[in-house]
């Protein structure tokens, strides 16, 4: 068969929508400084590591995994404080939990709303489902439009609505009271994102005792566990009971069950480094602020968006990859990201690494 017939069959066979998708592009990292993807830059000390792989050698990899990986939720609920009466339902990173809810609501005409700039995953997952997808822009100064969110919602009527709290790729929270009203305007459910919840005093947990229509996501990714690929959702019962039938059974496996609950274990570890990023945000912020030209916007999570002087985001972002460190180019992501990169905040040596490499360039 030729390469033509083959295309051919491709392209009869793959939805349209599909093939135009750029695939989400992971940018090559060996040996680079990467403050590109909000990871935890500390590993763990070395007889944490030791103890680790003593508990992973007594894993069963011949036997499927506990299917709701119940021993994991109930460290879970210990590490982050969650209440007897919400259900948790556990994915492969969030993004499968965005998936699965989305896979619960497609097939009706309601499809998913968010504020954008936001997390890329809500609007890729449902154009792979094609569910409708509403991005309703935040404000110049990235504040949540609620006028335009509402005018949107009573419009569209989403089946659901995602809400990053703090936002990626802004860093910023957009006051309860928004929240709020977004909810009560709301027919369809509403996701609150807490993925980077290790990095702020924010928690909107307490919503799901006000209202029927939300639930919240929660990720082990930004406290230090970004291989792992464990997300969490909480709820009440009657939604997770029904997201819950279409988690494919074994979705969590044994080496990360086993893995979680060690790390869960010593969550105390993983809250001192999460600590320590959060102080040395605020030293980054000041000396990025110092910096002719940049403008730095605060940040409650574990990264800070920066805009750079006029037409330079592209010559800053690939000067630093000259010099072996990798950051993330926002600029042509969205209007409202124009002449912005994204930078996540690292030990005191990197984040020194990255000033002094910054301050060479411009
Ligand atoms: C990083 C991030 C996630 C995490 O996704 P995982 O699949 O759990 O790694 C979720 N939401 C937002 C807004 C994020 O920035």
């Amino acid at each position: 068969m030729s390469n033509e017939q083959l295309d051919n069959r491709v392209t009869q066979l793959v939805r349209p929508e599909i093939r135009a998708i750029n695939a989400y592009h992971v940018p090559p990292a060996q040996g680079m400084v990467k403050l590109d993807a909000m990871e935890n830059p500390y590993r763990w000390p070395e007889d944490m590591r030791k103890q680790w792989t003593e508990r992973l050698e007594e894993a069963e990899l011949n036997r499927y995994p506990l299917p709701g990986a119940d021993g994991v939720k109930l460290k879970l609920r210990q590490a982050m404080q969650i209440p007897e009466h919400y259900e948790l339902m556990l994915g492969n990173g969030s993004d499968e939990l965005i998936q699965i809810m989305a896979m619960a609501v497609a097939g009706s005409k309601r499809g998913i709303l968010a504020p954008e700039p936001g997390f890329v995953m809500y609007s890729m997952i449902a154009k792979f489902l094609g569910l409708p997808y509403t991005g309703v822009p935040l404000t110049d100064d990235y504040e949540l439009d609620l006028e335009a969110m509402l005018k949107a919602i009573d419009q569209e009527d989403p089946a659901l609505i995602f809400l990053a709290q703090p936002n990626n790729p802004t860093g910023n929270l957009w006051g309860e009271e928004k929240i709020r009203r977004i909810i009560e305007a709301s027919r369809g459910l509403v996701v609150i994102d807490e993925a980077y919840m290790a990095f702020t005093d924010s928690d909107l947990l307490p919503l799901l005792n006000d209202y029927n229509n939300v639930v919240v996501m929660r990720t082990l990714s930004k406290v230090g566990l970004a291989g792992l690929r464990l997300g969490i959702l909480i709820g009440s019962n009657a939604w997770l009971n029904e997201f819950d039938k279409i988690r494919l059974p074994y979705n969590i496996g044994v080496l990360t069950q086993v893995s979680a609950e060690f790390a869960l274990d010593h969550f105390d570890v993983l809250k001192g480094q999460t600590d320590q990023l959060r102080q040395d945000r605020e030293t980054l912020f000041q000396a990025l602020n110092a910096i002719e030209g940049f403008q730095p916007w605060p940040s409650e999570a574990n990264f800070i968006l920066v805009k750079v002087p006029t037409g330079r985001a592209a010559e800053i972002h690939s000067a630093l990859k000259e010099q072996n460190i990798l950051i993330k180019i926002l600029d042509g992501a969205h209007p409202l990201l124009k002449d912005c990169l994204r930078i996540t905040v690292s030990t005191p040596d990197e984040n020194q690494a990255l000033l002094n490499a910054l301050k060479s360039i411009v």
